[in-house]
């Protein structure tokens, strides 16, 4: 068995899938192939299939693969950054088609559809996937596409990724899901029934806050072409070195994520027994109400029809449900804007799923852009990435900022 056989666990295939030696040199890692164009030996005949960079790059192609393979997908596409993916993914519509979006999104994917895609004619409705009879409600004649984040942002809900599939193509929509929060370690979209994974590497696939990269993973090869064609056409791709740190952040993927769940656990579970919070959302606690359907996508792959596929290597219970935990101050807005300023472990800043740990004020920083929406996020709320210090450290720290309030 090879270590990027479909057969060979996650943990190693983060490693080895789309990351053979280097037949020229012996390298064991991918080089960074600095190059925009490729030497031909004659007039259209290339020495392998490499011929521009913004089509193709070994680097790149090195991640896209790899991350195919930890999806579980047919192809994978690698772009300069979240948005760059979704945007170039969303070029599969046309002008009079409608798409039903999780009403708890990105704020920047919100913002996408609701100032940028509506000029082009695309229609969509924010809907609570968390309730299926919802879904049913909101379909239009029209309805072309699903778009669902599970577990959420910033709220942590969790949606049950194989019933919204099945509903999704019961109308022969579409079905998309953001997998940033969860990352593949934990979560396998496409195995439940999606047929595209997107994500934002900037999070938990680079892991260390230092790049800018988006993915999408398709189920079916029968999209490779044309979702490459507007990759290629648009032109958002992720450059050689960027592709180089996120294929080095996965390679610790599996690690990461299990000390991310240990801590973020313990920090839930802090705050929830701390009088001036008022309430914490983390799929990982039991009372939560996302909790069983956090497990069902998770770990649940063999209640699924036909069985577990065959590259489902079963999550482990003590994988955990990732480090993102966010909560209620209950002095309300002036107590969330005050305990954000006050950590010092946990620095004052947007963005997620780096080794550090992170605060911030989702109202006014990273869901700013719902303002008007109907869906705008309670300026109580408080939003943790929690990373992977020593967990005492981060307990004093977020103590010391509750104290002093
Ligand atoms: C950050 C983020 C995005 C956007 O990704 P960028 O890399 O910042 O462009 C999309 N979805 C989720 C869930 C995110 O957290």
């Amino acid at each position: 068995m090879k270590g990027d056989s479909t057969n060979a666990g996650f943990d190693t295939r983060a490693i080895h899938a789309g990351q053979a030696f280097d037949p020229s040199t012996g390298a064991v890692n991918v080089p960074i192939y600095q190059t925009s164009t490729y030497a031909q030996h004659a007039v259209g005949k290339l020495y392998g299939k490499y011929e521009y960079s913004r089509t193709h790059n070994p680097t790149r192609t090195a991640l896209e693969d790899c991350i195919a393979s930890l999806e579980g997908g047919a192809f994978g596409l690698a772009f300069a950054s979240g948005m760059a993916a979704e945007s170039t993914l969303l070029q599969l519509l046309k002008p009079g088609d409608h798409v039903v979006l999780g009403d708890d999104v990105y704020g920047g994917t919100y913002r996408l559809f609701s100032k940028v895609l509506t000029r082009w004619g695309i229609e969509f409705d924010l809907v609570d996937l968390t309730r299926i009879e919802d879904l049913g409600r909101a379909y239009k004649g029209n309805t072309v596409l699903v778009w669902l984040e599970t577990p959420s942002n910033p709220w942590l809900r969790s949606a049950d990724i194989a019933l919204v599939a099945a509903a999704a193509h019961a109308r022969g929509a579409l079905f998309v899901v953001d997998n940033t929060f969860a990352s593949p370690y934990l979560q396998r979209p496409l195995l439940l029934g999606a047929d595209f994974v997107v994500h934002s590497a900037t999070k938990y696939l680079g892991g260390h806050s230092d790049v800018v990269l988006g993915i999408i993973v398709g189920k079916d090869a029968k999209y490779r072409d044309e979702v490459a064609f507007y990759q290629n056409a648009a032109g958002g791709v992720s450059g050689p070195f960027d592709s180089f740190l996120v294929l080095r952040g996965i390679k610790t993927l599996a690690v990461r994520m299990k000390q991310h769940g240990a801590n973020a656990l313990a920090v839930a579970r802090y705050l929830d027994a701390h009088p001036k919070i008022d309430r914490v959302f983390y799929p990982g606690l039991p009372a939560d109400p996302g909790h069983s359907v956090a497990r069902k996508n998770q770990l649940s792959g063999g209640a699924l029809q036909g069985g577990l596929p065959e590259n489902f290597d079963v999550m482990q219970d003590n994988a955990g449900f990732g480090g993102m935990v966010s909560f209620l101050a209950s002095g309300g807005e002036t107590a969330a804007r005050r305990i954000v300023e006050l950590t010092q472990v946990f620095t004052l800043a947007e963005s997620l799923g780096g080794v550090e740990s992170l605060i911030e004020h989702p109202a006014a920083m990273t869901h700013a852009s719902l303002a008007g929406s109907g869906v705008e996020v309670d300026p109580a709320l408080v939003r943790l990435s929690v990373g992977i210090e020593n967990i005492e450290d981060l307990l004093t720290d977020l103590d010391q900022a509750l104290s002093a309030l």
